[in-house]
């Protein structure tokens, strides 16, 4: 059976500011730079979703596009798009709004929504020359 991947693109918009309380003003400014602006500061995000697994014999598709894409509308966009990340979503109250750390959020909450069988990829792109890419693995 082949293996194909499938992509979907999604585009938010969102501010965060970078910053570890144990480490001093100064060590924050120089690790995170803009990104420690205490008033925050925002990025125009891309997020490459994509899903891994057997194309079905009977319908010729490993996913329904239509339903990756509800699934992005009601995770990435409903909770990411426009919104202060370190003030309105929960998983960054505490935790650093890195790429690193959202592109393992949207993972998280994509994971959800799919069959087990399918693998997923998370590339989330916070500029345009700038991008990580989160598979699922841990340590
Ligand atoms: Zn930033």
């Amino acid at each position: 059976m082949a293996i194909v991947s499938l992509t979907r693109v999604v585009h938010f918009s969102a501010s965060h500011r970078l910053h570890v309380r144990a480490l001093s003003g100064a060590k924050n400014r120089a690790l995170f730079g803009k990104c420690n602006n205490p008033a925050g500061h925002g990025h125009n995000y891309t997020a490459e979703v994509t899903v891994t697994g057997e194309v079905d014999a009977a319908t010729g598709m490993v996913f329904n596009l239509d339903m990756l894409k509800k699934i992005l509308n009601d995770t990435v966009l409903k909770r990411l798009d426009h919104r202060n990340l370190n003030v309105e979503v929960t998983a960054f109250r505490k935790l650093n709004p890195t790429a690193e750390n959202i592109a393992i959020e949207i993972h998280r909450m994509v994971q959800k929504h799919l069959p087990k069988t399918l693998k997923l990829e998370v590339k989330l792109f916070e500029t345009p020359n700038n991008s990580v890419v989160y598979r699922g693995e841990i340590k």
